[in-house]
């Protein structure tokens, strides 16, 4: 059996760049805040990869997440173009991730008429959704989502509101933060936002300062400032993770192999993920790691992976879907890892296991803030 195939596949992830106006800290893409991180080069769809990837043969495809684990899909000028492919040969909603400070009211108003379906799906998705990440007010979105405009993200916001999208507003909660959350909630509803989330990072546990706090630099390198979990407990990231910190060094124990695997993209979604290479991986944690070799849990899976498969093994330039699904890698090799101590990929372990899963413990629901909204469960994508 495939690992995945037209008729189960229900949800694609997609990074369409790996580009980005911003620079989050805690964001892979860049040291700290600072600078691109060492070997990322810049990647970006075609048109011809769009519609490839949005194949109409997808018979069950219920929801496209454009966001990714690098870049802004907003970073990438043809983005709209991009939407537009989706719609035209998929009838799956659409979840637009963006910090919202790139592109101007009008790109933001096109964007709107395109997301502005007002069908109600069946699927748990509902609607299609622009979903803006604003951490904070004027004063201190710019903490955490650097090189960003707070005043310009509320005009962008605005104009995709006034053309009839969907907007959620999601909001990661720090010290510098937290005690603006109810303002930013009762603006959002001003503004027309249907909806409100809370985030938790989980990446303050792999912090090289320690647990509490986290280093933003320069582009130079130099220590700027720290930023510091939330005081309040209710808006911490709880989760206790024993087995982070071993694997994150290397050293995979042969308790920590004998865990189960329980793959999030197989479980909760049947989801799977093209990166901005027009490659396609199982999940973007997976692929992240592929990009770059930047800890033992990322050369882990590039060692597991180019130990066992030629190069562009999974790119949609070079083949079709059909072709692809069938690889050994996603027809069975993966899913035997995760009964095998010895084969498992320390990323699975980390990211997916019985005792490190945690992706899904770092969103909060809040109630709808006006009317029947979409009610997405938490996305499980990477969350920064
Ligand atoms: S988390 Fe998103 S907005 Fe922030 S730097 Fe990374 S890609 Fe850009
Ligand atoms: S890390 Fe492994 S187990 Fe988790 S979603 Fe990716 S492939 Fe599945």
């Amino acid at each position: 059996m495939a690992y995945q195939n037209f008729t189960t596949l229900e949800e694609l992830h997609v990074e369409v760049t790996n580009r980005c106006n911003a620079a989050c800290p805690m964001c892979s893409r860049n040291q700290f805040g600072g600078k691109d991180a060492e070997g990322l080069a810049m990647s970006d769809w075609t048109s011809e990869d769009a519609e490839k990837v949005f194949d109409p043969q997808f018979l069950n495809l219920k929801n496209i997440l454009f966001c990714g684990t690098h870049g802004d899909p907003a970073a990438h000028p043809n983005a709209l173009p991009f939407v537009e492919i989706a719609k035209k040969q998929t009838n799956a909603t659409i979840e637009f991730y963006s910090n919202g400070s790139a592109r101007s009211k009008s790109w933001w108003a096109e964007l709107g008429k395109l997301l502005g379906d007002k069908s109600q799906h069946q699927y748990y998705r509902k609607t299609d959704l622009g979903v803006f990440s604003i951490d904070g007010l004027s004063d201190t979105n710019s903490i955490y989502r650097r090189r960003t405009n707070f005043e310009k993200i509320l005009e962008n916001a605005e104009a995709f509101i006034s053309t009839g999208g969907h907007a959620r507003w999601d909001f990661l909660v720090f010290k510098h933060n937290e005690h603006q959350i109810e303002d930013a909630e009762k603006l959002a509803k001003k503004v027309g936002f249907k909806h409100f989330r809370i985030r938790k990072t989980s990446r303050f546990s792999r912090s090289p300062a320690g647990p509490n706090k986290y280093p933003v630099w320069d582009r130079e390198g130099n220590l700027e400032y720290y930023l510091e979990p939330p005081e309040s407990k209710q808006f911490q990231n709880q989760i206790k993770n024993k087995v982070e910190k071993p694997l994150y060094q290397g050293n995979a124990t042969s308790d920590i192999k004998a865990t189960e695997i329980r793959c999030l993209n197989r479980t909760q979604f049947q989801r799977i993920y093209v990166n901005a290479r027009a490659e396609v991986h199982p999940c973007c944690f997976l692929s992240s790691d592929m990009y770059l070799p930047l800890s033992p849990i990322a050369k882990n899976t590039i060692q597991w992976i180019e130990n066992r498969y030629k190069k562009d093994f999974n790119s949609l330039r070079t083949q079709n879907w059909e072709d692809l699904l069938q690889h050994p890698f996603f027809a069975s090799d993966l899913e035997q890892s995760w009964h095998n101590s010895d084969e498992k990929l320390y990323r699975c372990l980390r990211t997916c296991s019985t005792v490190s899963n945690p992706i899904i413990s770092q969103t909060q629901d809040r109630p709808a803030l006006q009317g029947e909204t979409n009610k997405s469960p938490s996305n499980g994508k990477k969350s920064v």
